[in-house]
Order: structure tokens, then sequence, then C-alpha cells
């Protein structure tokens, strides 16, 4: 075991701030990272503040980070994947059975025993798992992905979360040449799956509450912008779109977006607002049209994605920032004042 410098939140209303964690040597089939960039997901402001607290109660302190790049340390003698040196990254999970019919499906994030990166139990040191608010993290290889070699480091971080998340969605309901596909919310998923939709080559329109984002929505890669509380605007769509992806981190109304499908249109949530979402039953009836949700990805299609990400020179846009400003980016990210992403810059830590 080892001691290392993290930031972590002691309760709901606490400010996240600087500590130290323990983490353990790197056992056989463990690689330990060096944390060069942690992204700033929603999700770790929503575990953070206890929002979920129905569904994932938040154990306290918690060290937050999902979106993990760094460089490998060390790793464990039946370590073949990676050697000392070599980019890593590591995304929401860091463990599963691997046997389940689950894991067996490469959705290991179904796993009855998956652990996730932050907030599970720790099987090997008892308490909670630590994320990437941290200056290392040492995790069993089968949850390490390799990072092409040609993108940015701080922009490749957020792929590990709003990169997947979106990713996966997209692919499962053939997002491509000829489909019209709508993404709500531009902000570190939405603005993704903008990316990803336009590499896939469908028609993208963007849905946002913010004026001020529209060209930059053209410029990720849209060819139309929406703002969603145009009610006119929003009308000329109407009973048009393949494919939704909503991504939106709030409350807010599903069937103003469910009535843009056509016939068996799809709308997949990702976004995870904690109160409950009203869908009209008339929303879905009149064209055959379905109401979705989708969790991550599994570790093959997170690599996938990556190689995708390699290939189409995909990163994340991202405001880099220290360690220290993490408490004010997530007052700004609760505004959507974000071009797109934070990625903290682990070297903040080491400075302290
Ligand atoms: P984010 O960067 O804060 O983006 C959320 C966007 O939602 C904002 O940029 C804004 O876009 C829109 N929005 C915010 N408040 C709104 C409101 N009151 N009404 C309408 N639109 C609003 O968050 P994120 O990191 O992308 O995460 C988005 C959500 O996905 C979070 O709830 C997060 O926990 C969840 N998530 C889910 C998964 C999964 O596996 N399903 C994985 C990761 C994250 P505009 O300014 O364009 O309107
Ligand atoms: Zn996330």
């Amino acid at each position: 075991m080892y001691k290392a410098k993290a930031y972590a939140a002691a309760g709901a209303t606490a400010p996240v701030a600087s500590t130290k964690i323990t983490r353990r040597d790197p056992a056989e089939n463990d690689v330990q990272i060096e944390i060069l960039y942690c992204g700033i997901c929603h999700s770790d402001l929503h575990s953070v503040r206890n929002e979920w607290s129905e569904f994932m109660a938040t154990n306290y302190p918690i060290v937050p980070g999902h979106e993990i790049v760094g460089r490998v340390t060390k790793v464990g003698s039946a370590v073949s994947k990676f050697k000392a040196g070599d980019l890593a990254a590591v995304g929401c999970m860091v463990d599963s059975d691997g046997t389940c019919p689950e894991c067996r499906a490469g959705v290991e994030q179904f796993c009855p025993n998956m652990i996730l990166t932050f907030n599970s139990p720790d099987k090997h040191l008892g308490g909670f798992t630590y994320g990437g608010y941290s200056e290392s993290i040492v995790v069993d290889q089968r949850f390490v992905l390799r990072v092409p070699e040609n993108l940015t480091l701080a922009g490749t971080a957020p792929l590990l979360c709003a990169g997947i998340t979106t990713y996966s969605p997209m692919r499962r309901f053939k997002v491509g040449k000829g489909k019209k596909v709508g993404v709500v919310g531009l902000g570190g998923l939405g603005h993704m799956a903008v990316k990803f939709g336009r590499a896939l080559g469908a028609h993208v329109v963007v849905f946002t509450t913010s004026p001020n984002k529209k060209e930059d929505a053209l410029r990720l890669g849209a060819h139309e912008v929406v703002l969603s509380r145009d009610a006119n605007e929003m009308q000329k769509h109407v009973n048009t779109f393949d494919f939704i992806l909503d991504a939106v981190s709030a409350d807010h109304d599903v069937n103003a977006y469910l009535n843009l499908l056509g016939r068996e249109g799809d709308l997949t949530i990702v976004g995870a607002p904690p109160k409950a979402l009203g869908v009209y039953a008339f929303s879905l009836i009149m064209r055959n049209r379905s109401f979705s949700g989708s969790n991550i990805g599994g570790i093959a299609e997170t690599q996938e994605m990556l190689d995708f990400c390699g290939q189409h020179t995909i990163t994340s846009d991202v405001e880099v920032i220290p360690i220290q400003k993490v408490n004010e980016a997530y007052e700004r990210l609760l505004k959507s004042d974000v071009k797109y992403r934070f990625s903290i810059d682990m070297a903040s830590l080491k400075s302290k």
C-alpha cells in the first residue's frame, strides 16, 4: 500500500478538497498509472452532492473522476497488455467478475459484481473505490484501455465516459448515412455525440437551450441547430428524426423530443437527472416510437471507440484547469458554462 495525493469531498455540501488516499501496490494482474488528465463528468457532480441518493447513494469521502488518461508506471508479473511508459486510460469501471453472462456478452457495466471507478466497495483495501482526481490509480489490466498515440491527452480523457456513453447507443441504433439524428444538450456528452454523428455520416441536428452555443454546434459538426425553447423552430422538425440522443443533466420535457421522431424512431436517454421524467403514452404510440436508455459501454466497445477516435482524430473540446479550480468548475457546469468539457491537468496536484 502507498499514499497518493487526491481531491475528495467529505459530504454532500462539502467542497472537493486536497487529501491523501491509500492505493494498493500492483498485484500480478494490476497496472499502476500516473494520472495525467482527468475529465470532469456531470456524474462527478451528481455523485459528490448525493443527487442520486435514491439509486446510487454516495459513500464519503468520495474521490470522483472516471475519465482518466495517464502513463503506466508499474505492472504486475502477469500483465501482458502494458509495460511501464505506455499511455493508458481508465473509464467508469475497474472490475467485474468476468464470468457472468453480461461479462461474456461484453457488457461488463451490467455485471452484478461490477466495480465502479469510484464509490463502489473496494475488495482489496476495504472501504470504497477512489477515482481519478488523484495522482495515480491501480487497476486490473482487463479494465485498462490503450490510447491512440495521435490524440492530445487532455482531450482524450473525456472519451472514457462522455465518448463511450454517446458512441455506444449511436452504434446500437445504426447512426450513419441517410439517418437524421438529434442531439439534445450540448454539454460534455452532447458535443461528443455531435462529433460521432458527423463522423458516422448522419445528418446531425443539435437542440440547445443556450443561444450562444449555436456557432459552436455548427463548428463541432452539426448540420442544423435548434433553440429548443423556440416552439416554431421545434415544430419544423416534427415526425422527422430516426434517432435522438438526450444528454440533458436536469429536469426537462422529453415529450417535446419524442414528438420529433418519425415512424419507429428512437429517443435514447443518456442524461441522468434524478427526478422522474413524465412521458405521454401518445408521444410513443402515434408512430410506434420507442424510448430507451443507455449506460456507458463495455470494455471492448470502449477500446473500439478509442480506436475510432484515433482513426478520425476525434477528441473532446476541453478547457484544461488545475485541480484547485474544481469547485468553481462544478458551479460553471451547473450553468452550462463549459466548452465543452473540463479536463484537470494532474500536474497541478503534484505542485501542492
Ligand atoms: P453537462 O456537460 O453539464 O451537459 C448537460 C447539458 O444539458 C448542458 O450543457 C445543457 O445543454 C443541457 N442542460 C442543462 N440544464 C438544462 C435544463 N435545465 N434544461 C434543458 N437543458 C439543460 O453534462 P454531461 O457531463 O454531458 O452529462 C450529462 C448527463 O449525462 C448527466 O446527467 C450525467 O450524469 C449523465 N451521464 C450518463 C451516463 C450514462 O451512462 N448514461 C454517463 C455519463 C454521464 P445546452 O446548453 O445545450 O442546453
Ligand atoms: Zn461520466
